[in-house]
């Protein structure tokens, strides 16, 4: 077995930009419940494990038809899974995505605590009592 190289920078910027991870990004924390109205439920699993050699083309073309190809792929890059196609990538893919990945859920954790106390008790404190 070889060891996967690390992502180059231009590969990591490529990354950033994809809209498949801008997609995961938006969708992150979204949907608990996106496994079960996957695309992927009705298909035989081995569509989305192809062996290394083999082309992932058929998986990825069902994942883009998927509704929750964002959250599946946030949790797959959450996870740091690299086997198999998640949210319409492949490990080769992931791998460049999940440094961006990391990079960018580190940011928004250290805006968030800069930011104060979360949204939602900012809001509570708005709501009158007897209404909550
Ligand atoms: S994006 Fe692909 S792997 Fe993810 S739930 Fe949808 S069909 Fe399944």
């Amino acid at each position: 077995m070889t060891r996967a190289r690390m992502p180059r920078p231009h590969e990591v910027a490529a990354a950033r930009r994809d809209p498949r991870l801008l997609r995961a990004l938006s969708e992150r924390q979204l949907d608990d419940a996106w496994r079960t109205r996957g695309v992927c439920q009705s298909v035989d699993p081995e569509t989305f494990f192809p062996a290394p050699s083999e082309p992932a083309d058929a998986a990825v073309a069902l994942c883009r038809t998927c509704d929750v190809q964002g959250a599946c792929l946030a949790w797959a890059l959450e996870v740091g899974d690299c086997h198999g196609v998640w949210g319409a990538t492949t490990p080769r893919e992931r791998r460049a995505m999940l440094v961006a990945w990391r990079g960018q859920v580190q940011r928004d954790g250290e805006a968030m605590e800069g930011a104060g106390p979360p949204v939602r008790d900012q809001l509570l404190t708005l709501v009158p009592l007897h209404t909550r």
